[in-house]
């Protein structure tokens, strides 16, 4: 009869399992394609590193990390228990062959399993102690960006947790009882020394009699099944479908450069960015059917932290919520609905809140990729419809008539050069590199005393360069990432035609975001040129003797990183070896820096939308860096710079506080 039972929930709660897997992964057949097979060893690797090694718990926020990990080390030990305790509904003798009972590798397996048992249930345990007594704001959500968050899965969380207890506890429950009523059994007596906690667990039940740890594992048997069948169905209706979707989505993760965005097809595309549900890619929904909920992503996000519409979780659940309640969106190809604005609640102004800065992919456990989503999203917002802030128009029109954002005449690019020496690639077609000074050096009044200080360095190492001057040419980073993707492929071919022209072949830039687009985005366009930034140089020439920095600057600097050298490209190093190379300078680090470090403010375009007084990322990261008392902030971008210093003027600290490039500090180092 119970064997009757047993098949028929066995059956029954499997194969409703199976058909609501179904029913989400189905939608991926009709979602446009993504590219996610290619580089399967770095993929393999990664996930081995990220997916089970569990890196990014291990070296996140502690102790709710290591206790992550030690859950998710235990399901995949306890797999071989479940199959175990399903198999012998049928089969009651049943081993697994190998780990089971007197197979070659039965002590290590079973001692593991017995263990992360005993460690995954007290885990559970404070879990649960910490949704209903500690309440920590990451999980209960950042206001005011994640107002609905509050209530909105905490109980379903607890549920599963109270799950995980009873399948763990069951276990030993059912273990234990065998140990008691099957006493003298020789797979029993050979397991016995390797399920210590099992055995404890045993010695309470034999205290009742062999028949009540009869009666108690059998009841554990069915609480295991059962709770482990009904489980597997609350996961593709509540954030625990990560436990099925988040191994894959880590190996299909991005391999190509976090810098590189897709190029669009602007001949061949009808559509032009993300309006749609139907127009994500099945890796940006796999993304969606990820999210563990965790809000490390909005933990570390500067509109989030700044009380702006923006937090990258609530964005990705309000899109996965709108999926998984409307799935004929996807799979109507006549549906016409816009997933911007109220309908999903990621409005306009969650859009064009973000700083493009990564803080939330590097944060994210799971590998959640956001940028790409609302690069995409913009796309469609600037070509299709238009809309866009006001503050904007402007740029695009600067960039269009003047090739440059601050839309200054195009005659003035070489200004800062005069007077100076600087030599002219059209004067000497041999020099080794191109010094790419881009459109903030060459027109921002702080920024060219910034390019004057590399140019000063240069000639002091004596190296091989040369500036293209006047016919140096915007890379059009600003346009793509504010959307306009149209702009920037046709600013972006403009340049790599006039590189090409000049048969360049080795590019040094002081700017992250020229940086990053000719290292990581030109080759797009078939642009392929040995990059480097300034920082990484001039560390090397330092280490080289051939810049030699002597003079005593008696400075106490914190560094910023910038989103686009750091995150974006992991040059963290070089910036900090060239500061404290300096004689007379301490140099401190920021409680948020490295992959760590707050943008800003001025990434993803953000640099020219502007911003309520109350929530200007800026002034937040200035606060940030003056908490290590620094006297300097030193910065390696000239937009940080343009940021960083009006944050310190906006807070009337100029007097007290510098700011400083790093390659100033270097230029005013120099020894004679
Ligand atoms: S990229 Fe930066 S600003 Fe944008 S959502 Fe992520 S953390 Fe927030
Ligand atoms: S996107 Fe990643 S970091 Fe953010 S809540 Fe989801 S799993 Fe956590």
């Amino acid at each position: 009869m119970s064997v009757i039972v047993w098949t028929l929930a066995f059956v029954a709660l499997l194969g409703l399992f199976g058909w609501q897997v179904y029913r989400r992964f189905r939608l991926f057949t009709q979602l446009p394609a993504a590219a996610r097979f290619d580089n399967i060893p770095q993929r393999v690797k990664t996930t081995l590193v990220y997916a089970i090694g569990q890196l990014k718990f291990l070296r996140g926020e502690q102790p709710a990390g290591i206790i992550h990990a030690l859950v998710f080390w235990g399901f995949l030990v306890l797999g071989g228990q479940v199959v175990t305790m399903f198999a012998r509904g049928w089969f009651p003798e049943f081993h697994l062959p190998l780990i089971g009972s007197g197979g070659l590798l039965a002590p290590v397996y079973m001692i593991s399993r017995d263990l992360l048992e005993a460690v995954v249930f007290v885990c559970a345990l404070l879990l649960i102690a910490r949704w209903l007594f500690i309440h920590p704001q990451r999980l209960m959500g950042f206001k005011p960006a994640e107002e609905k968050l509050a209530g909105h899965s905490h109980w379903e969380a607890i549920l599963i947790l109270v799950f995980i207890a009873t399948i763990t506890s069951s276990g030993l429950i059912y273990d234990g009882g065998r140990l008691v009523f099957m006493a003298g059994d020789p797979h029993v007596e050979a397991d016995r020394a390797f399920e210590p906690v099992a055995a404890i667990v045993g010695g309470v039940l034999a205290g009742f009699g062999a028949d009540t740890a009869r009666a108690a594992s059998d009841v554990a048997w069915w609480a295991h099944n059962l709770v482990v069948l009904v489980f597997l169905n609350l996961l593709p209706l509540s954030k625990h479908f990560h436990v099925v979707t988040a191994i894959p989505n880590v190996f299909f993760g991005k391999t190509e450069p976090y810098g590189r965005l897709s190029k669009q097809d602007l001949e061949n595309s009808e559509i032009f960015g993300t309006s749609q549900m139907r127009h994500f890619d099945w890796k940006q929904v796999l993304d969606m059917y990820s999210c563990t909920e965790c809000g490390r992503c909005s933990s570390q996000c500067p509109a989030t932290a700044t009380g702006k519409p923006l937090a990258p979780r609530q964005m990705l659940l309000d899109l996965r919520d709108y999926l998984y309640a409307h799935p004929e969106s996807v799979l109507d190809e006549n549906s016409q609905e816009n997933i911007v604005g109220e309908l999903t609640g990621v409005t306009d102004e969650v859009i064009w809140s973000c700083n493009t800065c990564r803080a939330c992919e590097d944060a994210c456990p799971v590998h959640i990729e956001y940028v790409d989503k609302i690069v995409d999203i913009r796309r469609h917002l600037v070509q299709e419809e238009a809309r866009f802030p006001t503050e904007v128009t402007r740029v695009f029109k600067g960039m269009e008539t003047q090739g440059n954002p601050w839309g200054i005449g195009a005659d003035k690019r070489a200004d800062w050069a005069e007077g100076l020496d600087i030599p002219l690639l059209s004067e000497n077609p041999d020099a080794e590199y191109l010094f790419f000074v881009g459109c903030a050096g060459s027109f921002d009044d702080r920024a060219k005393k910034i390019t004057q200080a590399v140019a000063r360095i240069l000639k002091a190492a004596g190296l091989s360069y040369a500036i293209l001057g006047r016919d140096e040419p915007c890379n059009g980073d600003t346009a793509r990432r504010l959307g306009n993707e149209y702009l920037y492929q046709t600013m972006a071919q403009m340049a790599v035609e006039v590189f090409a022209g000049y048969n360049v072949k080795k590019v040094i830039t002081n700017c992250p975001h020229c940086f990053n687009t000719i290292k990581n985005e030109f080759p797009q366009f078939g642009g392929e040129y040995e990059t480097v930034h300034a920082a990484t140089l001039v560390a090397d020439l330092i280490k080289q003797g051939k810049v030699r920095v002597g003079k005593d600057i008696d400075e106490s600097i914190v560094f910023h990183d910038s989103c686009y050298l750091g995150r974006y490209n992991e040059v963290y190093d070089a910036p900090r070896e060239i500061l404290k190379s300096i004689p007379g300078a301490r140099v401190s680090e920021s409680e948020r820096s490295r992959n760590t470090g707050m943008c800003c403010g001025a990434g993803g375009g953000r640099m020219w939308i502007d911003e309520e007084p109350s929530q200007r990322v800026n002034t937040l990261r200035v606060d940030q860096l003056l908490e290590t008392n620094a006297g300097t902030i030193a910065s390696a971008c000239p937009y940080c710079m343009t940021m960083l210093s009006d944050g310190v003027k906006e807070k009337g600290l100029e007097e007290q506080v510098k700011t400083r490039d790093v390659m100033e500090l270097v230029a005013d180092s120099i020894a004679d």
